[in-house]
């Protein structure tokens, strides 16, 4: 073991053990923070049981949310929503209810089945309205099946020069709402969306992991001011209170989503409540006249750019690597950049290089197993001995 994390191990347990000190010494007061155990993280490539890759629904101007009358159909948008569909998706739903049912409607067909299609649609049912999910894929085939699973709600969300004036406070109210109905799903049975504590490790000397960047630049919005004071803070950590080999450290509450569970409950949420969800592929918009329901609420993510001819959307190529699960790993990491987070799935890696540029405009979903391999190599230096 790393001769830092024994000592990590042992740091603040001496100090419990300490008598009182005298009552006339004058010590300034600091925080005593509780010391943790550092499960090693086992990053042998033999230990990778899938890569899977996954294409962010990106669009310059933001998520389209809005109406459109197709026919006899009142059509409500609700889809590109890059890295963020899973962080947004409650608030982004709360927005399309309002308009799938203004006009007094109360049958509804939503057409997906992942991130945003089930909150949407669990959504529009809570608020009375029968409805039925129409969908080419259900979990775990869905790109959102495929998301790493961490609260993002600004990535890849928008760019700043295409956003529409009133966009930021629109982001704000969706996002804000999100953050609230994730919080139903803390500490419920199979731990849909848990807290877990994110180190993010700094050293000059390592740059990042990841493949190169798409050229250009698109000058991603970043929101993160909007939320201050909502979403917990990071911590600076003394060398004394992490075991890394790193110049520093900083430590924060991450908002993790368990996806292949929490999918597992929506779905199961929405049926036992009346929803019903019915497998079928939609070739052309022309094909919603033959929907019994007047209001459809279009959540086919990176679909709607095939579906609905809309080249506004772009990929974003993702990949994650899949090792098996180790439960006792109950830390997040973020190094050199690349993010590793704890799910009883299995240990995500994700390596997201030098900038948000990376995968930009790639819409190949093959994996690519050298990816994967050069950042467990990258993060196996954090747990090699001395
Ligand atoms: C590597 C990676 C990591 C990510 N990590 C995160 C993260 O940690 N946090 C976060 O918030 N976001 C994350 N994201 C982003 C997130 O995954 C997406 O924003 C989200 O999955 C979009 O959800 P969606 O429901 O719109 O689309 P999808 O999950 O793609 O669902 C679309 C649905 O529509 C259906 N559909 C599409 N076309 C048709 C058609 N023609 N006919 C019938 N059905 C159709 C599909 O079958 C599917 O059911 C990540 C993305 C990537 C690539």
């Amino acid at each position: 073991m790393h001769r830092r994390m024994v000592l990590a191990g042992l740091g603040y347990a001496g100090l419990a053990g300490c008598a009182a000190a005298p009552a006339t010494v004058q010590t300034p007061m600091r925080p005593v923070f509780q010391r943790r155990n550092f499960a090693t993280l086992l990053t042998d490539p033999g230990r990778l049981s899938r890569i899977t890759v996954c294409l962010r629904p990106f669009r310059a101007q933001g998520p389209r949310i809005e109406v459109e009358v197709a026919g006899d159909k009142r059509v409500v948008h609700n889809y590109g929503h890059g890295g963020s569909g899973w962080s947004l998706s409650w608030g982004s739903a709360a927005a399309a209810r309002d308009l799938a049912l203004e006009g007094g409607q109360r049958s509804v067909a939503v057409i997906g089945c992942g991130a945003i299609g089930l909150t949407t649609a669990l959504q529009i049912l809570r608020a009375g309205a029968q409805v039925t999910i129409y969908a080419a894929e259900r979990t775990p085939y869905t790109r959102s099946a495929r998301a790493t699973g961490v609260w993002s709600p600004d990535s890849r969300i928008a760019a700043e020069s295409a956003v529409s004036a009133d966009f930021p406070a629109r982001w704000e109210a969706m996002t804000r709402r999100s953050w609230v109905d994730h919080h139903a799903f803390v500490g419920l049975d199979g731990d849909p969306v848990r807290f877990v504590d994110q180190y993010n490790l700094r050293d000059p000397d390592g740059g990042a992991v990841g493949p190169e960047p798409t050229p250009g630049r698109v000058g991603f919005v970043n929101y993160g001011d909007r939320l201050r004071g909502l979403t917990p803070r990071s911590r600076a950590l003394t060398a004394a209170e992490h075991p890394f080999p790193v110049a520093s450290a900083s430590v924060f509450p991450q908002m993790t989503f368990n996806v292949a569970e929490y999918a597992r409950q929506l779905t199961e949420a929405f049926l036992m409540e009346g929803g019903r969800i019915v497998q079928r592929v939609f070739h052309h918009p022309s094909e919603l006249a033959e929907l019994a329901e007047p209001v459809v609420v279009n959540c086919t993510g990176y679909g709607a750019r095939a579906l609905f001819g809309d080249e506004s959307v772009l990929p974003v190529r993702g990949q994650i690597a899949w090792l098996t699960p180790q439960p006792e790993v109950t830390y997040a990491l973020w190094y050199r950049g690349i993010s590793m987070i704890p799910r009883a799935d299995g240990i995500v890696i994700q390596a997201n290089g030098r900038n948000q540029m990376v995968g930009y405009g790639v819409d190949d979903e093959t994996p690519d197993s050298a990816e994967a391999e050069q950042a467990l190599a990258a993060l196996a230096t954090l747990f090699t001995t001395a």
